[in-house]
This record gives C-alpha cells, sequence and structure tokens, in this order.
C-alpha cells in the first residue's frame, strides 16, 4: 500500500472510531438521563424547560463535523511517528506504569489549563463571532452539544492532543483513555441535570470538580465559568459565577448554608 493510500485508510479508521465514540457518548447520555431515568432525576434538572429538538438535532450535525476535524488531526502524530519523528509512544512505554498514570492525570490537568485559556480568548469580542458563537448558540445545552463548534473552534481544540504529545512522552492507551475522560465529562456538563452529590451545606461533594450546573450557567450567562474539568482556574482568576454555588444547591433541592469555614467562631477579647 502507498504512503497515500494508507493515510486514507487511517483517517478513515480514526472517523470511523472518533463517530462511533461521540454518538455512543452523546446518545446514551441522552437516552439514560432524558429518557430512561427523566423521571427519577426530575428533582435534579437543572431548568424547567428543555431544548426544542431541532437544536438537538443541529448541535447532533455539528458535533460530527468537528468530530471528522479531529480525526483529521489525529493523523499529524500517526504521521510523525510514522516517518521516525515521534518517539513519544517508546519513551513512555519505558518508563513504566507509574508514569503510565501520572502521564493520564498530567495530560487531564495541562488540557484543563488550555482549555480554559484557549476558552476565554475566544470570548473575546474580537474572536467570539467567528471562533465560538456556534456554540453558545446552544443558550440551554443537550448532552448533543459537547462539540457544537465552529469550525476555528473544532481545529484549536483539535490542535491540543499533537501538540502534547509531542512534548510529552505519552503512550497512546493514555491518549485513548483522556479522551474517554473527555467525551464523558464534556456530555455529562452538558445534560442538563446535576449528578454531582451534595454535602450538607449545599455545596459540592467534591469541589474541585467542575459540575454540570457550572458549564450551565456558563451557557446562561456568558462572561463567567470557562473551566472545563477542575474550579481552579477560575477561582484563580476571580471568574466563577459569583451564584454558582447557591444554583447548585438549588439544582440539588438544598439549602445553601454557610462553608464550614466561613461559620463565625467566638471571637478573642
Ligand atoms: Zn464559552
Ligand atoms: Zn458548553
Amino acid at each position: 500500500m502507498d504512503f497515500a493510500a494508507e493515510l486514507a485508510s487511517n483517517w478513515l479508521r480514526f472517523l470511523t472510531h472518533d463517530l462511533t465514540r461521540y454518538a455512543e457518548f452523546a446518545i446514551g447520555v441522552w437516552l439514560v438521563l432524558w429518557i430512561v431515568l427523566a423521571s427519577v432525576l426530575r428533582g435534579r434538572k437543572i431548568r424547567e424547560e428543555s431544548p426544542p429538538t431541532k437544536q438537538l438535532m443541529t448541535e447532533f450535525f455539528t458535533s460530527l463535523r468537528t468530530v471528522a476535524i479531529f480525526s483529521t488531526f489525529g493523523l499529524i502524530p500517526y504521521v510523525l511517528e510514522r516517518v521516525g519523528i515521534l518517539h513519544g509512544n517508546d519513551i513512555a512505554t519505558s518508563w513504566g506504569p507509574v508514569w503510565f498514570w501520572t502521564s493520564l492525570v498530567l495530560m487531564v490537568v495541562v488540557h484543563d489549563a488550555y482549555f480554559y485559556w484557549v476558552h476565554r480568548f475566544m470570548h473575546d469580542p474580537r474572536l467570539f463571532r467567528r471562533f465560538h458563537r456556534r456554540h453558545h448558540k446552544s443558550h440551554n445545552p443537550s448532552p448533543f452539544a459537547a462539540y457544537s463548534f465552529d469550525i476555528g473552534e473544532a481545529a484549536v481544540m483539535a490542535l491540543f492532543v499533537p501538540t502534547y504529545v509531542m512534548l510529552v512522552p505519552t503512550q497512546w492507551e493514555v491518549v485513548g483513555l483522556f479522551v474517554l475522560h473527555q467525551i464523558y465529562r464534556n456530555t455529562l456538563g452538558h445534560s442538563g441535570y446535576e449528578l454531582m452529590p451534595a454535602r450538607g451545606d449545599g455545596r459540592p461533594m467534591f469541589d474541585v470538580f467542575t459540575t454540570t450546573t457550572h458549564h450551565d450557567l456558563h451557557h446562561a450567562q456568558a462572561g463567567w465559568n470557562y473551566g472545563l474539568y477542575f474550579t481552579w482556574w477560575d477561582r484563580l482568576m476571580g471568574t466563577e459565577h459569583p451564584e454558582y454555588h447557591t444554583r447548585f444547591a438549588a439544582a440539588c433541592r438544598k439549602p445553601l448554608l454557610p462553608a464550614p469555614a466561613a461559620i463565625s467562631r467566638p471571637s478573642a477579647v
């Protein structure tokens, strides 16, 4: 097989795999939360109203276009390895299982930082129309909105994996797990249902992670909550929505009590 035919065959392989995975997660989350468990989870629905079917269809087909762009960018590391320039997979394999799991956590943490800053820049009025308007047409998103991106946004997001694996030795299996985690969090974040358990004071059980309410607020009121997996960038940069915890508690049907640290101690006199 000549090189062009090999590339075409691998692109088709990536595309089939990526489209199937997106469809499995988006349709799966929609089917489980919106249909099968809809009555059980009624008390965890963030908003009263649901988006119209037309919006879901648009999000789905736009996401398919994004997945095709991701698959195309996926050829970059394939070609670099094939021509003998990229050795990250072999190096990472020789570093053993500790690096396997460390590199997975590292990739997620670095991607979170990449997403926060790229996302925040895309909200600049000079970039928003070209890069990020499509995603925000979903004021009330559905799981299908996970990859509902303009072409420019899709390309910028697709650049992450090829760039990262060129800089940090990473096994392909780690990249596979990273992508699974990413699509899982992304579809849940747009699902409209708050599934994070709440603590007794109404705050998220694991407040370091973003919740569906966190990203839902970003769609409802852009300008806040740019983070993807973790809340630390929004807190560090002062961009967390001031009502985030109130909205989270409301989504969990709990009163928001003062945080333990905020409960006043007897003052020394
Ligand atoms: Zn945004
Ligand atoms: Zn979104």
